[in-house]
């Protein structure tokens, strides 16, 4: 082990992921002066960072375009020290010390590990859904909404995330078709009451996606009533699908204990199964999804990393 730390650098802290809770527990270590350095991932600022406006983080009472938190998250961690590497990790081994990660470019090795690699959208697994990814087929309507200026679009899902992104959609697209299985949202009363009163957009309920129709780009869905079964042809430029998340935990499986949804379980202080090892944000967040929670989650990871560190001293 001697010989090891001579040849190889042993960082204090990494941190896997830089959303809000990747960044969050970045400035707290960084501020504890264990210069961690950050993994980031391909979606520097989390799935925030898609996001147009964010309006229930404390602080900016107008709200705040998520691609800028983003960044202010950023340069207030990188302020204190912070190292951030534009990479992705492919692999991590967390059954030894000190604990190893790859990545497209490097090889790490660690006293501790934060995992903060948040969640990815889940698929409605419908026919033309995957081959028409890209071609009118959306996760992100920050990303992709601009192609749709004076088009119809569908939204499908009922939460926040759906009446959200439907709302953001009006700006471009003429008509907006928001699709939901049941009679009701389960969105907060606020985006219900503005959806309502959008003229642009019409609320189709107890409707489910069956297909996705067209060749080389989106040109109708088949919608199913639930109730009578009848089957609907509803013309259509694009569809934007926002019917929840799933963690992005494949590469902690067998390593970390999950719970049956495949979330990172942890304790109050963000400990994991493994000693050593934390995790924050939605990584590890099956009921808040909250900027705000994952934030609070990867300060206490970040302060539990470092008494971990003082306990091995
Ligand atoms: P969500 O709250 O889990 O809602 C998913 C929606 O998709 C539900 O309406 C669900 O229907 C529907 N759905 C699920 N599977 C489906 C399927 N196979 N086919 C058709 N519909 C399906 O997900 P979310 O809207 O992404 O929100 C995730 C979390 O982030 C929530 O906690 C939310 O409060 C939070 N969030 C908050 C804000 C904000 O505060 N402004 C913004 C965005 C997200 P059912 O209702 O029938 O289950």
């Amino acid at each position: 082990m001697e010989k090891m730390k001579e040849e190889r650098k042993i960082e204090s802290v990494v941190i896997l992921g830089a959303g809000p809770a990747g960044l969050t527990a970045a400035l707290y270590a960084a501020r504890a002066e264990l210069t961690p350095l950050v993994i980031t991932g391909m979606q520097l600022g989390g799935q925030a960072s898609l996001t147009h406006q964010i309006e229930n983080y404390p602080g900016f009472p107008e709200g705040i375009g998520g691609a800028d938190l983003g960044d202010l998250f950023k340069q207030q961690a990188e302020r204190f020290g912070a190292r951030l590497a534009f990479d992705v990790v492919t692999e991590v081994d967390l059954s030894q010390l000190p604990f190893r990660i790859k990545t497209y470019g490097q090889e790490i090795f660690s006293k501790t590990v934060i995992v903060a690699t948040g969640a990815d959208p889940v698929h409605l697994s419908v026919p033309g859904e995957k081959e028409l990814t890209g071609k009118g087929v959306s996760y992100c309507a920050t990303c992709d909404g601009y192609f749709f200026k004076n088009k119809h679009v569908v939204v499908v899902g009922g939460g926040d995330s759906a009446l959200e992104e439907a709302i953001f959609l009006t700006k471009f697209a003429d008509k907006v078709s928001l699709i939901h299985r049941r009679d009701t949202f389960r969105a907060g009363a606020i985006l219900q009451s503005r959806v309502r009163e959008n003229h642009k957009i019409e609320c189709i309920m107890d409707s489910v996606v069956k297909e996705i129709k067209g060749i080389d780009k989106v040109n109708a869905v088949i919608i199913q009533h639930v109730k009578t079964a009848a089957l609907t042809e509803l013309p259509a430029d694009g569809v934007f699908i926002f019917i929840g998340h799933a963690p992005n935990n494949g590469i902690y499986q067998g390593q970390l204990a999950l719970d049956e949804k495949g979330y990172i379980r942890v304790d109050e202080k963000m400990k994991t199964s493994v000693d050593g090892v934390f995790a924050c944000g939605e990584a590890a967040d099956a009921n808040f999804k909250q900027v705000v929670v994952s934030a609070g989650m990867g300060a206490i990871a970040a302060i539990s990393a470092g008494r971990y560190l003082e306990s091995l001293e």
